[in-house]
């Protein structure tokens, strides 16, 4: 465990079976320095249970980085249930999860991602307090994410291509799901020209039907004459094949673990090409999760992911000023917020 590529310093990682319900899941706990580890429960059938752990190690790890560098009182988690959510869940096997979540007495607090809804964690609210979305208002559908990605969007585009509004911007935006379809409806609305992908023809249709997107072959995304690249579909697709191809100024998109390695950040600006941090871009959920307990009505939660987009404009003048990429300084931001958060260690 301790030498696996991806542990970095996880403060708890809990491995659960619960063979009468079927239930073999991983929680993670990344930090809890600034407060709760916050993270969804992923279903999913992961070939192996590396795949898995991997899976978690990283994401509860990017959660961290989300709350810390929106300067939330919330660390990072995730949990990860290994089986298919069409066939293996269950109401006892989500009662099992909430009470794993249960024993972890707050270090934890649990929300929907991909496999989960918000029904499940009703379910598992039978459990345990920690889960999110706990109130009515809290449940209604707000596409937070994506109204997320596109305050960075507009603050990106403001400061490298000295745009203000979004009228006429050649947005290509791939992966059309849960992100990707209202951040299509965002950019439509605003007067953006998109050009999509999916491997999913349905999506694809809807896009071009509702946005009036021009579609293109799911590997052709990448040489679009755009001005922004806005990836929202997996991870690790900014690598040695996509970025020479890149014609987009600027990449900010929803999906998690963008770069395949942390050189690729060099990269892309080695090519002139911004890249918006992915857990800045896509730190909607996080703050409203945070914004629901304080008021949860739609228009405060959507108001406080605003926020995404003035740390992204003060992010990109510092690195147009320093010469340093804007990864660099929100990693460097958010392991100074975490360093102040720990208490000294002991004098000798
Ligand atoms: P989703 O499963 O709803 O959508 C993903 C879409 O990508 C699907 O339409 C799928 O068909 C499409 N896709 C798959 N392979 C593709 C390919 N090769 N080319 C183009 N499209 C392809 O997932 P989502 O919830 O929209 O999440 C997308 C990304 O954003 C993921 O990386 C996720 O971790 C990240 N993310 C999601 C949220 C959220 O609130 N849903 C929050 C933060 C980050």
């Amino acid at each position: 465990m301790f030498s696996h590529p991806d542990f970095d310093d996880h403060e708890t990682v809990i491995f659960s079976r619960d063979e009468a319900c079927g239930l073999r899941a991983i929680v993670a706990v990344h930090s809890t320095a600034l407060g709760p580890g916050f993270g969804g429960c992923r279903m999913f059938p992961y070939e192996d249970e590396d795949a898995a752990l991997t899976d978690v190690l990283r994401l509860s790890r990017g959660m961290t980085y989300k709350a810390a560098i929106c300067e939330l009182p919330l660390g990072g988690g995730k949990s990860v249930i290994i089986g298919d959510p069409k066939r293996d869940k269950t109401p006892a096997l989500l009662a099992a999860m909430g009470r794993l979540v249960a024993g972890l007495n707050g270090a934890y607090i649990i929300a929907d991602d991909v496999g989960t809804s918000l029904d499940d964690l009703a379910v598992m609210r039978r459990e345990t307090a920690y889960t999110a979305a706990a109130t009515a208002a809290a449940r209604q559908p707000l596409a937070v994410t994506a109204y997320g990605v596109l305050q960075a969007l507009e603050s990106a585009t403001a400061a490298v291509l000295g745009r203000t509004g979004l009228a006429g911007l050649a947005v290509a935006v791939q992966g059309l799901g849960n992100v990707g379809m209202p951040l299509c409806g965002y950019l439509a609305a605003r007067g953006a020209k998109l050009t999509v992908s999916d491997i999913d023809p349905g999506r694809v249709a809807a896009a071009r039907r509702d946005f009036g997107a021009k579609a293109v072959a799911v590997d052709a995304i990448y040489d679009e004459a755009v001005e922004v690249f806005a990836p929202c579909a997996f991870g690790a697709i900014l690598n040695d094949d996509s970025i020479p191809r890149l014609r987009a100024r600027i990449v900010c998109g929803g999906a998690n673990n963008q770069l395949r390695s942390p050189a690729h950040d060099a990269r892309l600006a080695a090519r002139g090409i911004v890249y918006v941090p992915d857990y800045l871009a896509n730190a909607g959920g996080v703050i409203d999760y945070h914004q629901e307990r304080i008021d949860d009505r739609p228009a405060a939660v959507l108001g406080a992911v605003d926020r995404i987009g003035a740390i992204t404009a003060d992010v990109l003048a510092r690195a147009a000023a320093s010469g340093k990429t804007p990864l660099t300084l929100t990693d460097a931001a958010v392991r100074q917020r975490l360093a102040a958060a720990r208490p000294a260690p002991p004098p000798n």
